[in-house]
């Protein structure tokens, strides 16, 4: 699907169908891996009884007409006694109604025993392939659509509990039923019978897969344009803002309306193509019937057989029958669960971009508490197919230094941040957190060891405590609070009727910027990283509360190593060293004094931010 990243082109049914028929093998491979990983209880010993229970039921549908049969034919053949006729006529004809009511009851006795089966592996399956994503590159999440991401993994996953299903316990049952009743005809009767079901069948089978292929294209254009619809609705709706700041309601919705208008014309020809498949089914279908009820009678009627057969061979077919009603669903089904699986198993299949180390490496032990060291080596990086990016950066933070990254916006600051917190990966040089390269430090150990306060803080859809607390689940009451006080948090907080337990919505649109930026702040503290990272962290306050912020902020940055993205200078004029960046170069660097004196880009900066409002960099 669109996860190649290619543009969706107007699927050509043949070639997109050859596609998909190359893999069946590799994707039902697959699907059974994804079983046996399941770790479900009882995998085996599940798996063994519903398989019996399937096969047993079916055994139990083929011998049930031959019981009615029998009832039957005990009524004309019993001249002698009435009443002996009849009880033996209803022995039969009870076990034949107990026969099918097995029969009926096995595949439910089976569904329960292995439901706990497709379960297990639906979830695990949704489970690594979330996990997956998660640790999919910055790049990949910023170029898909979430909503078609959750999607992929939801489809993908229940698309295994229906493969299973309809493969195992509907489609190999079927066939197994089929060659048993032929075999059951030929036996009982002769070739003939035989043939009139397995030809019926076969021809039933073949037509509908031929009509259900040709109806692919028209599925996949139904599916391609829910998908359009779908995500062109979450996209209007998570950017409600964007939005209603431009008056573009009615764009959107002409947009959704778009996107719903080809769903309804791709459900058209859907629906009529489905009723030309089920008409054609319907035509074989009788059309067997008619023969071996007129094979039988001309049989009967010559006295080979006997008149209540020609009820048992038409029983024996329409047992046939009674699965294949759904084939053309489950056909259709089945291949877009194959497409769907493949698509799960293509998402899990994308390498992350930044990946554990094949042996990774624990960071050196804090030391002497006054943070860890950073060091860019010769970084380069661009994002993509861009011409421009970040072009050998090299500098050095000391432990319990401030380094400050200024320059216009564009410049490269936050791709800078990104580096340092190995977000993404250098394609040049190399980035050293107390002399271990970032690629061989062990993931988890790197997220402890630094800390981040975005540009953009975004927050979950939960309370403030739970917002705050994910910097470091564990951490107490008490902690959680003297990180809301560092952030200058704490009024705010108490003021709120409902405290900590206060709902912040979607991204913590709830919030004012600043307070959101406050409760990343907070995040970051509780979780007393040896590197803090803040990306224009201040750039959302009020000159007064920054102001209280940065002496925080000056007491936070004791016992480890800052780097500071500032937008406002003056908030950046005690950092121990401060770069300039300008087009992902490093054009200029020193701390405030030398860099004034210099006269060059920052004291230029400097004279315009002083002109603009002196009060904040006073
Ligand atoms: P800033 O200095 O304002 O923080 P950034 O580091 O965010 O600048 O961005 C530097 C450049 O990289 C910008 O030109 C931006 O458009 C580009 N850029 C950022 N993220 C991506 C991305 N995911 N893909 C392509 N280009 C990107
Ligand atoms: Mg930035």
């Amino acid at each position: 699907m669109s996860l190649h990243g290619s543009a969706p082109s107007r699927p050509d049914a043949g070639t997109k169908a050859a596609e998909t028929k190359a893999r069946p093998l590799a994707a039902l491979m697959d699907l059974v891996r994804l079983l046996l990983r399941s770790q479900a209880p009882g995998l085996r010993w599940r798996l063994s009884v519903a398989l019996t229970l399937t096969f047993a039921g079916k055994g139990l549908e083929l011998a049930a007409p031959f019981l009615l049969g029998r009832a039957v034919n005990s009524l004309s053949a019993g001249a002698s006694g009435a009443v002996q006729v009849s009880m033996t006529f209803a022995a039969l004809a009870i076990g034949f109604a107990f026969t099918r009511f097995v029969a009926a009851v096995a595949p439910q006795a089976r569904d329960s025993i292995f439901t706990p089966v497709a379960q297990a592996a639906q979830n695990r399956a949704a489970q690594e392939t979330f996990a997956h994503a998660l640790a999919l590159s910055i790049d990949f999440h910023q170029t898909k659509r979430t909503g078609a991401l959750s999607r992929v993994i939801d489809r993908g996953a229940r698309s295994i509990d229906f493969l299973v299903r309809s493969l195992i316990f509907t489609l190999a049952p079927t066939a197994v039923a089929l060659i048993m009743s032929a075999a059951v005809l030929a036996k009982v009767y002769d070739w003939r019978f035989a043939a009139t079901a397995i030809v019926t069948v076969v021809v039933y089978v073949v037509a509908t897969f031929t009509i259900s292929d040709w109806r692919i294209g028209h599925r996949r254009a139904l599916n391609d344009a829910d998908s359009e619809a779908a995500g062109r609705a979450v996209d209007a709706l998570l950017n409600y803002e964007t939005v209603k700041a431009f008056g573009a309601e009615t764009r959107a919705v002409e947009g959704y309306s778009q996107a719903l208008g080809v769903y309804g014309a791709a459900q058209i020809k859907a629906t009529s193509s489905l009723n030309l498949l089920n008409t054609v089914q319907s035509g074989v279908m009788n059309l067997g019937l008619a023969v071996m009820v007129l094979l039988a009678g001309l049989e009967a009627a010559h006295g080979h057989i006997k008149v209540a057969d020609i009820m048992v061979t038409y029983l024996i077919l329409l047992n046939l029958y009674a699965p294949l009603n759904i084939l053309g669903f489950a056909y259709r089904e089945i291949r877009q669960s194959f497409i769907d699986l493949e698509a799960m198993l293509e998402l899990q299949r994308q390498v992350p971009e930044v990946a554990e180390a094949a042996q990774p490496v624990d960071l050196p032990p804090k030391g002497d508490g006054r943070g860890g060291e950073i060091v860019f080596d010769h970084v380069s990086f661009r994002h993509g197919a861009r011409s421009e990016g970040i072009n050998d950066v090299g500098f050095r933070a000391a432990p319990g230094s401030t380094v400050a990254f200024v320059g216009p916006s564009g410049a490269g600051k936050t791709t800078l941040a990104r580096l340092a917190l190995r977000l993404i990966d250098p394609q040049e040089g190399r980035v050293l957190l107390d002399g271990v390269d970032l690629k061989q430090v062990r993931v988890s150990a790197l997220r402890r060891a630094v800390a981040l306060v975005p540009q953009d803080v975004a927050l979950f859809n939960d309370t403030l405590a739970v917002n705050i607390a994910f910097g470091r689940p564990e951490a107490s009451e008490a902690e959680i609070w003297a990180a809301v006080e560092a952030a200058e948090l704490g009024e705010f907080v108490r003021n709120l009727p409902e405290g900590m337990q206060t709902k912040v919505g979607e991204r913590g649109l709830k919030l004012s910027g600043g307070e959101r930026q406050r409760v990343g702040l907070a995040r970051a503290l509780l979780a007393d990283p040896r590197v803090l990272i803040l990306d224009e962290a201040t750039s959302a306050l009020d000159s007064r509360t920054e102001a209280a912020i940065q002496t925080t902020l000056r007491k936070a940055r004791q016992g480890r190593t800052t780097l500071v993205v500032a937008h406002r200078l003056s908030t950046v004029a005690d950092a121990d060293e401060i770069l300039v960046i300008r087009r992902g170069k490093l054009v200029e660097r020193g701390d405030h004094a030398s860099l004034l004196a210099a006269g060059g880009e920052y004291a230029a900066l400097w004279r315009r931010q002083i002109k603009e409002a002196p009060l904040a960099a006073e």
